[in-house]
């Protein structure tokens, strides 16, 4: 059991007044917030232990260069990863995607095909379309139902020989469905395909372990685990690793350089070309340390509470639709209620004091999948309470009977 009012003290923000009221932190999809001791550690790096890495012979570069790789394994544990070469530190989910889009891009040829889901952010389809237009591939999508379930049976029949690759959300930004990427790595497998998974909204909400799931790519940001912006991971199978060329050239990435060949970097080293952001990568290390202090499955345990008791309470509200009613479900929630626009709602909630997300959730073919424009999505975190939840919905009721 997690003591959410004493772990609430470590997230200061959460004291914030917007507009005379207390704020309503319900944007935790979108990006969530920072203990202190994430903020701390950034802090720190900066006061005690700035320096730049892998380069220095001198103590602060060797501390800094130390702390970075320390983070990196605190990463690969984290996910269960065996090795920590498989670990590469980008930006964040965008990065990451883009970056095995373009260099395991390069292994593709003219005709191989992709498959992507019907629920998949903008960054797991705008990189891939790319892709299909400069080697020209051919992108599929998986379907799924009315309620945001995958149709796995329409999915295995999407394979050809040509198949390479498939891409897919671990859970849904907009619907919180929560995909069965194990089953579906298998099915992959079996046709000779790899997977790439996007795990940016499973890492901070339930254990994740690589292995387990058998998936080739792994993918997430760390901003949306509690840890800083500007800082995120890509897991890959060192063997695929080790067949890609790079993403990007300059420093950090190289063994040798001179005009005749260059010599490229052993792994991780190879995909992390100029100076990394080793202050969030430390910070990152810090937030998953905090997670894992807390426990996972506790944390898994009270958001399920929080997005039942949610849904219970946002069922009563005339007029009012859930979009995503999956069987196996995190806590998102994305609503309408009647006529209102999501846009009204949302700006009328955020008078009292409540911040959702509005609009396409950067998922706009799952609007359209749905035949609506947008939605309002309000989004949990462990510190979140049901008096929280309370508050949002008699907002709701409030703002309904105002149309
Ligand atoms: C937020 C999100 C992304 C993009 O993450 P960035 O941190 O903006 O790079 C990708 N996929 C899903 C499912 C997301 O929720």
């Amino acid at each position: 059991m997690l003591d959410i009012e004493k772990i609430r003290q470590d997230f200061p923000i959460l004291d914030t007044q917007v507009y005379n009221r207390p704020l309503v932190y319900l944007d935790n999809a979108a990006t969530t917030q920072k203990p202190r001791c994430v903020v701390e550690a950034e802090m720190a790096e900066y006061y005690h232990y700035n320096a730049n890495v892998h380069r220095g012979v001198h103590f602060l570069s060797e501390k800094a260069t130390e702390l970075l790789e320390e983070a990196r394994d605190s990463v690969r544990v984290f996910i269960g990863a065996e090795k920590r070469e498989e670990i590469v530190f980008t930006r964040g989910t965008t990065e990451s995607i883009n970056l095995v889009a373009f260099s395991y891009g390069e292994l593709l040829k003219e005709g191989d095909e992709i498959l992507v889901s019907a629920m998949e952010h903008h960054s797991n389809i705008v990189p891939w379309q790319l892709l299909c237009q400069r080697k020209g591939l051919v992108l599929k999508v998986v379907p799924m139902n009315d309620a945001g379930e995958l149709l796995v049976e329409e999915y295995e029949k999407l394979f050809t020989a040509k198949t390479k690759l498939v891409c897919v959300t671990h859970v849904s930004n907009v619907l919180g469905s929560v995909n069965p990427v194990a089953e579906m790595s298998r099915i992959a497998h079996e046709h000779g395909a790899l997977i790439l998974v996007d795990g940016a909204q499973s890492v901070p909400h339930m254990p994740v372990d690589v292995k387990k799931l058998d998936c080739d790519f792994f993918v997430f940001s760390g901003h949306k685990i509690y840890g800083p912006t500007g800082i995120g991971v890509l897991y890959g199978r060192e063997n695929l690793l080790d067949r890609m060329p790079p993403y990007q050239g300059g420093g950090e990435m190289i063994a040798s350089v001179s005009w005749e060949k260059t010599v490229y970097e052993h792994l991780p080293y190879k995909f992390e070309a100029g100076t990394p952001n080793y202050v969030a990568s430390r910070a990152l290390k810090v937030a998953l340390d905090y997670v894992s202090t807390l426990g996972i499955e506790n944390i898994a345990a009270w958001e399920h509470e929080l997005g039942e008791y949610a849904t219970e309470s946002l069922m009563k509200i005339e007029g009012l639709r859930i979009f995503g009613n999956a069987g196996k479900k995190e806590p998102v929630i994305s609503f309408l209620v009647g006529d209102v626009h999501h846009l009204d709602m949302g700006t009328l909630l955020d008078r009292l004091g409540i911040a959702v997300r509005t609009g396409h959730h950067c998922a706009q073919p799952v609007m359209t999948r749905l035949g609506i424009e947008g939605t309002v999505r309000a989004s949990f975190a462990f510190y979140n309470t049901k008096a929280e939840i309370d508050a949002l919905a008699e907002g709701i009721e409030k703002i309904r009977r105002m149309f």
